[in-house]
């Protein structure tokens, strides 16, 4: 098999003798053994077999296979979510003393874990902006900066930091890149073949893309890896099984999804652009973004979010939730439903107005999250909204 789609859709748990099509689910929390001198071979690592769900399992190991064939990476590891998946790698990986950059603009948790919980275990930060040049990326690092880690395009500010840049710099000074593909996915960019070490993902969203389970995933250099898999096997952010068999079944149709999902922002994001209540629209593909040039380099699609600034700040944001009579008010993000949200008054309600233009959300901004209602239908809703 040549491409990569077939490989995916043809990489499964070996079929049993009930010669079943779709893979079985292994609901099981161990493996058992035939002998004392096979259980002691497989503790001690000499033999490479199920032992416990919270090492391994051959459904989260199915769907960490087809991930790691989609992100051409060398090895992975499964967490029961994105977050854990974003705080096993850096507590794999960084110890006291080492310094983390960070691009500003970070998922809401990721800020949390950076800002609040690195520091109290002796692990320093600091942010740079999505904006930065590469001499400015090159003035941030320390002698101590052990991990580069961005999020490209960022939520929510959709904005799009070059890959191919930043893994210059961290190659030549030996730090990790680790790179948040959330946003994105694997059909959309690939992190490791522009030079990232590692790959994050919250699979909970355009992974399962329709809104049923939590689950992340971490994949790249073997090495990096092997630390990340020793430091979960004993912390135990495990993915369940059936989460794993939902999850690895839904990197089957990522690729048709994902081209729908875009296709509909791209047509939504500009159907929006210029109406008249409107001060911005803002989607990696559209040429007004202005780092257009970069998601047109390294991305192969705009992804499935856009996000605009509604004229008359937090309020207006507000009322165009209200009014919003098809798209769902809710807080996931990936799904084939439509959904719409106001972070200045949820997700990002608890961030002073600076620290939120730092990040690139004004009060009046609208996330979209495009899902695949006729596209027609999604545009007719946000534009009553916007009139009512
Ligand atoms: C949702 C999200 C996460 C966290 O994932 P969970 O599965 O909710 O823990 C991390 N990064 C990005 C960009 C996200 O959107």
């Amino acid at each position: 098999m040549k491409h990569t789609q077939s490989k995916l859709i043809r990489t499964q748990i070996p079929r049993t003798a009930e010669g079943e099509h779709a893979s079985p689910m292994y609901l099981t929390s161990s493996f058992c053994f035939d002998n004392a001198e096979d259980m002691r071979a497989a503790f001690a690592d000499e033999t490479d077999v199920n032992i416990y769900s919270r090492f391994s399992n051959p459904n989260v190991q199915e769907f960490i296979d087809r991930l790691c064939i989609l992100e051409n990476a060398e090895a992975g590891f499964a967490t029961a979510t994105g977050m854990s998946a974003v705080f096993g790698s850096f507590m794999a990986l960084l110890k006291k003393g080492d310094h983390l950059l960070s691009c500003e603009s970070v998922f809401g948790s990721t800020h949390t874990v950076v800002s609040k919980y690195l520091p109290k275990y002796g692990i320093d930060f600091s942010y740079i902006s999505a904006n930065a040049t590469a001499a400015q990326w090159e003035a941030a690092i320390t002698p101590q900066t052990k991990m580069i880690y961005i999020e490209t395009p960022t939520n929510p500010g959709l904005e799009v930091i070059d890959i191919a840049m930043v893994s210059a710099i961290a190659k030549k000074h030996n730090i990790i890149l680790n790179v948040d593909n959330c946003f994105a996915t694997p059909i959309g960019q690939t992190p490791i073949d522009l030079g990232a070490d590692i790959v994050i993902h919250s699979a909970t969203k355009w992974i399962d893309g329709q809104g049923r389970v939590l689950g992340g995933a971490i994949v790249g250099r073997k090495n990096l890896i092997h630390e990340i898999y020793l430091f979960c096997r004993a912390t135990g952010p495990s993915l369940s099984p059936f989460n794993a068999w939902v999850l690895s079944k839904s990197l089957e149709t990522l690729e048709v999804r994902m081209e729908r999902h875009s296709s509909n922002a791209l047509f939504v994001a500009e159907k929006l652009e210029g109406h008249s209540k409107i001060n911005f629209v803002k989607y990696p593909f559209l040429t007004s973004h202005p780092h257009y040039s970069i998601a047109k380099k390294q991305m192969k699609n705009g992804g499935g979010i856009l996000c605009f600034e509604i004229k008359g700040g937090i309020e207006a944001g507000r009322k165009f939730l209200n009014n919003i009579k098809m798209l769902s008010l809710t807080a996931n993000l990936g799904d084939t439903r439509s959904i719409a949200s106001h972070p200045a008054s949820t997700t990002h309600a608890k961030l002073s107005p600076a620290e939120r233009a730092a990040v690139s959300i004004s009060d009046g901004l609208i996330r979209i999250s495009v899902g695949l209602e006729h596209k027609e239908d999604i545009v007719a809703d946000i534009l009553q909204a916007l009139e009512a």
